[in-house]
């Protein structure tokens, strides 16, 4: 049963505002490692404590005695207790909460802390009720320092509405023109998809920082806007390595690979030194490319750094090689690392899995129960992938089994499983049980259009042409339009991108000339054309020349001509590969003697003498 790659091992998540303005920044734990004073401690020795306090038991102790001294009626040992239970990693908020309100007069500073400490935590909408709370029952009234923590609560959530109107709390106290509180006002109204708002009031900052550029920025990346976010960075007298990392993290997020690496080269070149969330999404893009070079090249440039990879680094150096086919190189890694958590054993597991090798990828995850690491989705993913490739589920009847598995998974069947099974309905042909798969699919993901794709693929095989046009006609009706098919070719370094069709290579002439070519050598050796995944209204001719343009097929044809007779041609597709291209593909290795390995959405194809590793099954 094939399952998507999972990307979730190496996508970043978009730069947060306090990364992206560290002059005014906000975090969980912003107050530096309090120290008490020999003052503090000669009039409250109860708190020397404080400082060495570790655990909640020890601060309900430290508490207690602040009560029975009666030193816990001056704010100050208050709201050290209070910022304890709130921000600390062992602290508990409601704790905080209970003591606000023990507080006979509670000061902003305390209210601020308590709403920093909902801000950042899963259920941020709290931090809002708790801040119409003090303004309906104390006289705590907000500061300059409360609103960037609503401001973030409120993208957050995100929220349009509560952000309205903390921006009308901010005009009202006449803080509008705090470059501070404007940042966290764009940021919050792009998080909500209103860029024209957070537009206008970045254009009224009166002295716009760097920071305000990179959070504008920032703003449109996550809205998909990347032109007006490059026009932005190209009109910047002073970059520094945040907007660097707003634009190049922003095309990867975006699935724009090829312009984050290209953007990534200069930045070199500028010798702008890159942040590690900056490697991260590099490699992932590498990874999409199938541009081992790149990636290895990254590899290096760590190991040159005394500092060597963290945790997250390595992780994203496995995920780039497995997805490269290298799972030597992966491995190598992976037992080099010292420090391992749940994302490392995944994405080994996956790596291993994905690359046909099963059973390698199962002795892992015992090994990874042996040492105590709790597996998650990811991992169960990468589980189901290597039993796949193992061929246990085929042997047992891969559908029925598939379908148990999902049943008796321990989490819901996301749409990613669900996927899985709808594409072995397809190669099945079990056109019932996909028909009642796609459908769950499409209301669990209405904008996917694979997703109508898949679905249209089954309806075409059992010759429901009704179907298809009915599901065509939902699409058009969505504003859903099918994701260009494009393929990847890493010749020399240089990474080369064919859309089906595609004549706007330099090269492009030559290419076809070269394709003609293999068209005829295929034509001798038997080859028929396999029509099933055209879905087009054309006649059977026009079909075939529709086939022969598929991308991958562009790119084969490119690398033969760039490459030595005998060496690996390697190529990396969006989509996964059509039947036709398969079959063609087989053929072509064995004509042409040549080992072409092709990474599709879901599988590796190892393609040698004729056939491929998938054994037709993908
Ligand atoms: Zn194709
Ligand atoms: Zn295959």
């Amino acid at each position: 049963m094939p399952l998507p790659m999972p990307s979730s091992l190496t996508t970043v998540a978009p730069l947060q505002v306090q990364q992206l303005c560290p002059s005014n920044s906000i975090s969980l734990t912003q107050n530096p490692p309090w120290i008490p004073t020999p003052y503090l401690l000669s009039k409250y020795p109860t708190i020397h404590h404080l400082s060495s306090c570790k655990t909640m038991k020890q601060l309900t102790q430290i508490h207690a005695q602040t009560i029975t001294t009666g030193i816990f009626h001056d704010n100050f040992v208050a709201s050290r207790i209070l910022s304890f239970a709130a921000l600390s990693p062992h602290g508990s908020i409601n704790y905080a909460r209970l003591l606000f309100s023990r507080i006979c007069k509670p000061d902003v500073f305390i209210a601020n802390t308590l709403i920093r400490a909902y801000a950042f935590s899963l259920n941020p909408v709290d931090a809002i009720l708790f801040y119409t709370h003090i303004l309906e029952h104390s006289l705590v009234r907000p500061d300059i320092h409360t609103f960037p923590l609503l401001l973030k609560a409120c993208s957050e959530i995100p929220s349009l509405s509560l952000g309205q109107a903390i921006h009308s709390h901010v005009f009202k106290l006449g803080l509008s023109s705090q470059v501070s509180i404007l940042n966290f006002l764009v940021q919050m109204y792009s998080s909500c998809s209103s860029l024209e708002s957070a537009k206008l009031v970045f254009d009224r900052i009166p002295e716009c920082d760097d920071a305000s550029w990179n959070i504008m920025m920032c703003g449109y990346m996550k809205c998909g806007r990347l032109e007006l976010a490059r026009e932005m960075f190209d009109g910047m007298w002073d970059r520094n390595v945040v907007s660097w990392s707003v634009m190049i993290n922003g095309y990867v997020q975006n699935s724009r690979f090829k312009e984050g690496l290209e953007l990534f080269r200069e930045m070199l070149v500028k010798k702008v030194e890159p942040s590690e969330s900056v490697l991260v999404n590099i490699l992932s893009a590498c990874s999409h490319l199938g541009a081992m070079e790149q990636g290895k090249w990254i590899e290096g440039f760590l190991r040159k750094k005394e500092s060597g990879f963290t945790v997250r680094l390595g992780t994203a150096l496995i995920d780039m090689y497995s997805k490269c086919g290298c799972t030597e190189k992966a491995l190598e890694i992976f037992h080099e690392m010292e420090e391992k958590n749940v994302l490392a054993w995944s994405a080994m597991i996956n790596g291993l899995a994905i690359n046909g090798r099963g059973k390698d990828a199962l002795n892992l995850f015992s090994e990874m129960e042996m040492f105590g690491a709790k597996p998650n989705e990811v991992t169960f993913i990468g589980v189901l992938n290597a039993c796949n490739h193992s061929g246990f589920i085929r042997r047992t009847g891969l559908l029925d089994e598939a379908e148990k598995v999902i049943k008796t998974m321990p989490m819901k069947p996301n749409s990613v499983i669900l996927g899985a099974l709808l594409n072995a309905c397809r190669i099945h042909g079990n056109t019932q049980l996909g028909e009642q798969v796609g459908k769950q699919l499409l209301e669990l993901e209405p904008n996917h259009s694979g997703r109508y794709v898949l679905l249209s693929n089954i309806y075409a095989l059992s010759g429901r042409w009704d179907c298809v046009a009915e599901l065509r006609g939902v699409m058009r009706e969505r504003g859903i339009s099918k994701i260009p098919g494009c393929s990847f070719i890493d010749v020399g370094g240089a990474i080369h991108e064919f859309v089906a069709w595609d004549n706007t290579h330099p090269e492009s002439e030559k290419i076809y000339g070269k394709l003609e070519e293999i068209s005829r050598e295929l034509k001798l050796a038997g080859y028929k054309a396999n029509m099933s995944e055209v879905l087009l209204d054309m006649d059977e001719e026009e079909k075939e020349t529709a086939l022969c343009h598929h991308s991958e097929k562009l790119a084969i044809a490119f690398g033969f001509i760039n490459s030595k007779p005998g060496t690996t041609i390697r190529i990396t597709k969006n989509l996964r590969v059509c039947a036709d291209c398969h079959s063609v593909t087989k053929l072509i290795s064995k004509i042409y003697n040549r080992e072409i390995v092709v990474r599709d959405r879901c599988h590796f194809h190892h393609f040698r003498d004729g056939s491929c590793s998938c054994m037709d099954f993908w």
